[in-house]
């Protein structure tokens, strides 16, 4: 059974995980020259067990959006029964890296560990196996979104639940196991190390200036040279010290702790950003591995908040020795170059989608 291990001296957390090494990937080494030489995508893919017509090779979806006749349905399976013409898909990951059934044993430091108790669950975001992030549409994002936040919220209401880690996984190179669009929910008992942080400095800041820090970044780079792009309610941005080539960020404008309280016309909005974004990303870099993660505040009472928002890290320049050993980023692409190519890209993708809606 899985297992929370923190290190002997840092707050870094490692999930010892051995069901994590019977899942199955579609990028084997046969495969994925078969892959490159057969460049067209099918819409469907009879081997894709995220792709309709398969959805009995994935545990029972806990809820299934499906769009009847412009009313959309919240349905779910049932173990014998699988809900078919879905546009979202959202059930149990088969291998899971987290579990309700650990052990509860607890050691203290420096061989600290704790049961890995969790829940981690995969969102199919589009029946279409050929559809990429960069072509979602507007509408697609918006229902993507609201599923989003029912089942985040959900998995608030539960006991174990300390943290809701949303991430996306696009791309082989980026960890992904299969390329049919998704993204995934895993939860953890505690904030991890990074939502630390930053909370512990939003917390300090409100303590010294009275205001939070990330504000403050929004306002120093709102008109920045590595500003993006921004729509009513968001700003995408390159960070000042990006630990990826093309890292960009996207944050609520105003100051927003809760992921959950967004509204229907801000989620209209963040939709027409990911649309932007991403479309923007694959057009201005042919498509590249990414990895997208939301950081958002706990709704646990008593924890600390941040100001929510997401980061993308494109996967176009490996971390090496230098990163992995010592916290240490080669970035070759400043990100006011990137800011520079992104937003480009950023503006062309708006034009389209305003010249369409
Ligand atoms: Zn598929
Ligand atoms: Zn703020």
């Amino acid at each position: 059974m899985p297992e929370l291990r923190q290190d002997y001296f840092t707050n870094r957390l490692v999930l010892v995980s051995r069901e994590r090494l019977a899942r199955p990937s579609e990028f084997t080494k046969q495969n994925s020259s078969l892959k490159e030489a057969n460049h067209a995508r099918p819409k469907r893919d009879e081997n894709c067990p995220f792709c309709p017509g398969n959805e009995d090779k994935t545990p029972p979806a806990e809820l299934v959006l499906v769009s009847k006749n412009n009313t959309l349905l919240k349905l779910a399976d049932s173990d014998n029964e699988r809900v078919t013409d879905w546009t979202v898909r959202y059930f149990p990951n088969k291998y899971p890296a987290v579990s309700l059934d650990s052990e509860p044993k607890y050691t203290d430091p420096p061989l600290q560990s704790e049961p890995a108790f969790g829940y981690h669950h995969v969102l199919i975001v589009t029946p279409d196996h050929s559809a990429t992030f960069g072509t979602i549409p507007v509408e697609q994002w918006v229902d993507i979104l609201a599923i989003l936040q029912d089942r985040v919220r959900w998995l608030y209401s539960k006991k174990t639940v300390g943290y809701v880690s949303v991430f996306i996984n696009s791309g082989n190179e980026a960890g992904a196991s299969f390329s049919h669009p998704h993204l995934q929910t895993l939860t953890l008992t505690r904030l991890p190390p990074l939502i630390e942080e930053e909370a512990r400095s939003m917390h300090n800041s409100m303590a010294e200036l009275s205001m939070c820090s990330m504000c403050r970044v929004l306002s120093l780079e709102t008109n920045s040279e590595r500003k993006i792009i921004s729509t009513e309610s968001f700003l995408a941005f390159a960070p000042w010290a990006p630990t990826h080539a093309y890292e960009f960020w996207i944050f609520p404008k105003k100051h927003e702790t809760s992921f959950l309280k967004v509204g229907q016309k801000e989620i209209q909005d963040l939709a027409v950003m990911l649309r932007v974004m991403m479309g923007a990303l694959s057009s201005a870099l042919s498509d590249p591995p990414f990895n997208l993660s939301f950081h958002i505040s706990s709704e646990k009472k008593m924890t600390k908040q941040i100001h929510w928002h997401i980061e993308v890290y494109p996967q176009i320049v490996k971390w090496a020795g230098l990163e992995r050993g010592n916290g240490v980023y080669i970035n070759p692409v400043p990100p006011e170059e990137a800011a520079q190519i992104l937003g480009a890209a950023a503006r062309k993708q708006m034009a389209q989608i305003i010249g369409i809606t």
